[in-house]
């Protein structure tokens, strides 16, 4: 029996956990890929205070050996289910586990467009990892599809790799952080196509060759793709937590709708999707917790 489960081992599940621990709580945190989570795809860190320059990988690092030297207990088991009654049940892959109380962490996973055979060609042609899959395309011409920041900043890292990266945005403009914008339009191999958007896949013989856009067809090898994130929160379908669109709705505490169940970081519904606000949302709910 743990006072404490912490699903999911992002930064704000970590800090969760940093926190938890620290005021003596029995913790267990649940990770069913890498610890770190999102960090682990973003080349270069932004916006991070102490951290001018870091690339996600060292700073998931820098994580991950945090709950090492805290000898914080972690498994590396998908949540499969859950059971919010008084005591809270977490079923994952292989086992059961329980709590006093629970902290969901999930995040967030990166969106498809809908095109047919899209799944298919995921990890063969399509991708949503520039710092995963960038170095496949070395010296050939790829799209990046999106116009928020993550669009913008992934661009700028491909175009250190690739031969040609044509950053497709369905409006006329960009929307994110006007020094991103400005780097991006003084690259000259980030060609950008404003006012369009992808209809299909073309492949042939089962490979990605390129991409139907409304007026005109564009021969790519891959095909990043950047248009936004759905929650993780499937392993709740037998619960009855408050979500609006999939995300989990909080207190100022962090509380959910059932008590003694608790969420942070991207998964909760917010105005701010950043790493310093997972932080401080997953120490902020493990002290809450911790002084109940
Ligand atoms: C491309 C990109 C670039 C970004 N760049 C920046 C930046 O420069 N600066 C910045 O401040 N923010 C940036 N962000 C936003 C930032 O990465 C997120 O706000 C932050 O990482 C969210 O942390 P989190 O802990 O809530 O979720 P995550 O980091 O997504 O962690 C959730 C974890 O839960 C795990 N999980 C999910 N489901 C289960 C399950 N069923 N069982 C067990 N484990 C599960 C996942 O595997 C994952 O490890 C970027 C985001 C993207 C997508």
């Amino acid at each position: 029996m743990y006072d404490l489960i912490i699903i999911g081992m992002g930064i704000s599940g970590i800090s969760a956990g940093i926190y938890a621990k620290k005021a003596g709580l029995k913790v267990l945190m649940l990770e069913s890929s890498s610890p770190g989570g999102t960090i682990n795809q973003i080349p270069h860190i932004e916006n991070y205070p102490g951290f001018p320059s870091i690339t996600g990988p060292d700073l998931a690092m820098n994580l991950f050996n945090t709950v090492n030297d805290l000898q914080i207990e972690y498994k590396l088991e998908k949540v499969t289910d859950v059971i919010l009654e008084e005591i809270k049940t977490v079923k994952t892959t292989n086992n059961a586990y329980q709590s006093k109380y629970l902290l969901i962490a999930s995040g967030r996973k990166p969106r498809l467009l809908p095109l047919k055979n899209i799944e298919k060609f995921l990890g063969k042609g399509i991708s949503t990892c520039a710092l995963c899959d960038g170095a496949f395309y070395k010296n050939q011409d790829v799209a990046v599809i999106g116009g928020g920041d993550s669009a913008l900043s992934e661009s700028l890292y491909l175009a250190k790799i690739v031969k040609t990266v044509y950053l497709i945005h369905r409006r006329k403009e960009f929307r994110g952080i006007e020094e991103l914008i400005k780097k991006v339009k003084n690259t000259s191999n980030i060609k950008i196509i404003y006012d369009n958007e992808v209809t299909a896949l073309i492949t042939k013989k089962d490979k990605l060759t390129g991409l139907k856009l409304k007026d005109q067809d564009l021969m790519v090898s891959g095909v990043f793709i950047y248009i936004g994130s759905d929650p993780n929160t499937d392993f709740l379908h037998n619960t009855s937590l408050k979500m609006e669109n999939g995300y989990l709705i909080v207190n100022n505490q962090y509380e959910t709708n059932i008590p003694g169940v608790y969420a942070t970081g991207d998964v909760i519904k917010k105005d701010i999707y950043q790493l310093i606000t997972a932080a401080s949302e997953g120490a902020t709910a493990a002290i809450n917790i911790s002084e109940n």
